[in-house]
């Protein structure tokens, strides 16, 4: 075979074929072109440096934002033949002269650097005295000031532009809206990089979202139901709901660790490290948790808030089913959530754009939550990749039913209105249902609300109901959260043709029974005979892990293993044409698997 890049794939990573865009961005960077490279979490992206720092001269310089997964990272590679090490806080100083000294041997095919380690005169001298293949800035969203990870280290590294202009440079994110790829863009100085932009469709996700009651018991019920025993992210707003949330799983005999920032780093490492080793996990987290898990078995992701963006979410969902298998993204928001998003906004200090911009995202993601079309196609779009309704989402699986709601949006908005003209004051959504629905609460009657026209005009509905129209009001934009006010309702610029009865409004009907995809991965579908042979292999899987200290998907993932189970090779040679094993592997595992295999065999015949 000629191509060095694709010998590279088949050799050291076992894999037949790129994916999408792969190919042409490894050819690019191999060629010294820059590039800047958007892919969906999941969709591959390691492989679009690893290949080219492997193909080119030198070493290739990795610049990745958490030091807590550089370890992992350096494994998996290990694992795999190719020389890789890290360079961060976290490692003894003779271990860190050694990999520096590696480094100037030219004895590394790939070396992990944390931002600001790199930016340091030392890390900046070692550089220089050896030979350096490429930059591969890995998380380029950090880099964005009003994203929503932001790291103040990642400005520096533009400063790799001017002093190495000759050295390829690739930049890479799963955020893909216009306005960070422009910003990435200008501050790494790519200017002139050519932008690859993958499909950001996961179509094994499958996305489900209801409306809060309890949500820990709605959390409960949809674990047991769908995922039991399976791992599992689950994303809270705050460090005491992760609390909360994860002894309360626990009580109910999941298998929930929790982790946030204010847990001591020692726990925080070793819950961390119990999820990727073993399985069955669910981590209850904040959003602290995550950037750079690479574990390929995660089925599902929750959310029992409502997450702050769409960008935010849609890359926190994108940890599940990295493997291509079914997974599920489960989210519960309220109006609450809402409101208190916004008032978060209101409290934090900044410029007024950027809190309107943080409010428009709100919004957005809001918007998402109360559609009556494919959730899919509305994130999708989001990210400027128009698509078909999907028919792998609650909303696709079973349309909402929508009633005419333009009376009730009409006295909602009267109620609004009248309280600003009589009182020249805004109000929250609380105090407004209660005006609606004629409840003489000690505001109410302070403030002699009970006297306005609007007071009882929606008795007929409930508060729930209330709640729901209001959401969805605010998701049309006919409605607005004020950012400046503390969570108080203004009309909007749309208000005016609703009011005047111009536009009909119609809404979705809540209900929380959702139809949901139950399709279960591959390794569970298998013919029993075939199943009890995976079993056995992932049992030979869980030792060599542990005598090896990796996590098991290191050694091999679960879609080699089902390939193994299903076509029981019999020679190094069969094995070898497996997809996930390259040449490496094959001359670590290869004969223990066909001894593991042997052995099931003849416990089949006695
Ligand atoms: P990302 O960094 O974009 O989230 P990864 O680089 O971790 O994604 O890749 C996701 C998974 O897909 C990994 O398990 C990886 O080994 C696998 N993968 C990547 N490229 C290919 C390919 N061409 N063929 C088969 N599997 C691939
Ligand atoms: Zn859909």
């Amino acid at each position: 075979m000629s191509d060095p890049a694709l010998h590279a794939l088949q050799q050291i990573f076992g894999y037949d074929a790129f994916r999408s865009e792969q190919q042409a961005i490894i050819q690019h960077l191999i060629d010294g072109g820059d590039a800047l490279v958007l892919m969906p979490t999941g969709g591959g992206k390691s492989l679009c440096y690893q290949i080219p720092a492997l193909v080119r001269e030198g070493t290739g310089i990795v610049v990745s934002p958490l030091i807590a997964l550089m370890q992992d990272q350096v494994d998996a590679l290990t694992e795999l033949g190719v020389k890789a090490a890290y360079l961060n806080s976290s490692q003894d100083w003779r271990v860190a002269r050694e990999v520096e000294q590696a480094f100037i041997n030219g004895e590394l095919d790939l070396l992990y650097v944390a931002p600001e380690r790199l930016l340091t005169d030392r890390c900046l001298d070692m550089l220089a005295r050896g030979k350096i293949a490429l930059f591969a800035i890995d998380e380029a969203h950090c880099v964005s000031q009003w994203g929503h990870d932001f790291r103040p280290e990642y400005l520096g590294l533009s400063f790799l532009a001017q002093r190495w202009p000759d050295v390829p440079r690739i930049a890479l994110t799963a955020t893909a809206t216009a306005e960070t790829r422009t910003e990435i863009a200008q501050r790494l100085g790519l200017d002139k990089a050519p932008h690859f932009v993958a499909s950001f469709d996961r179509p094994n996700i499958s996305y489900l979202i209801v409306e809060k009651a309890e949500v820990r018991k709605q959390l409960l019920q949809f674990i047991q139901q769908y995922h039991h025993g399976d791992c599992g992210i689950v994303y809270c707003l705050s460090r005491n709901r992760v609390e909360d949330t994860a002894a309360f799983l626990q009580s109910h005999g999941i298998n929930a660790l929790p982790y946030h920032a204010g847990l001591p780093s020692d726990l925080r490492a070793k819950n961390q490290n119990r999820f990727l080793r073993e399985e069955g996990i669910v981590m209850v987290a904040t959003i602290a948790f995550g950037m750079g898990v690479n574990k390929p078995d995660v089925r599902f992701v929750a959310h029992i808030d409502l997450p702050k963006s769409i960008e935010g979410y849609y890359q926190e969902t994108g940890r599940a089913g990295r493997d291509g298998e079914p997974a599920t993204a489960w989210l519960a928001y309220g109006l609450q959530d809402v409101v208190q998003l916004h008032r978060m906004v209101s409290e934090s200090n900044g410029e007024a754009t950027h809190l309107r911009n943080q409010a428009r995202k709100i919004d957005a993601m809001l918007g998402l939550c109360e559609t009556v079309t494919c959730r899919r196609q509305l994130l999708l779009d989001y990210f400027g990749q128009p698509i078909q309704p999907c028919g792998n989402c609650d909303t696709c699986l079973e349309p909402p039913e929508t009633w005419d709601g333009t009376v009730a949006a009409q006295k909602l908005l009267s109620a609004i209105y009248r309280l600003w003209r009589e009182c020249g004051q805004a109000f929250g959504a609380a105090h407004i249902i209660d005006i609606l629905r004629g409840k003489e609460t000690e505001r109410v009657k302070s403030n002699s609300h009970q006297g306005l026209s609007v007071f009882g005009v929606g008795a007929d509905l409930s508060i729930n109901e209330w709640r729901s129209i209001l959401r969805q009001l605010i998701a049309y934009k006919v409605i607005e959260v004020q950012p400046e006010n503390y969570g108080t309702l203004s009309l909007t610029e749309h208000s005016k043709a609703v009011l005047k009865g111009d536009r009909t409004v119609m809404l979705r009907k809540d209900s929380n029974v959702k139809a949901v995809n139950t399709i279960r991965p591959q390794e569970e579908q298998l013919p029993p005979e075939a199943q009890a042979c995976f079993e056995r292999l992932r049992v030979w899987r869980a030792q060599t892990a542990k005598a090896h200290e990796v996590p098991p998907y290191i050694i091999f993932n679960n879609a080699t293993l089902t390939e193994v189970a299903l076509l029981r090779p019999a020679t190094l040679n069969e094995l070898g044409q497996i997809s996930g094993i390259g040449a490496k592997k094959l001359a670590s595992y290869g004969a223990d698997l066909l001894a593991c295999l042997d052995e099931y065999e003849q416990a089949l015949v006695e």
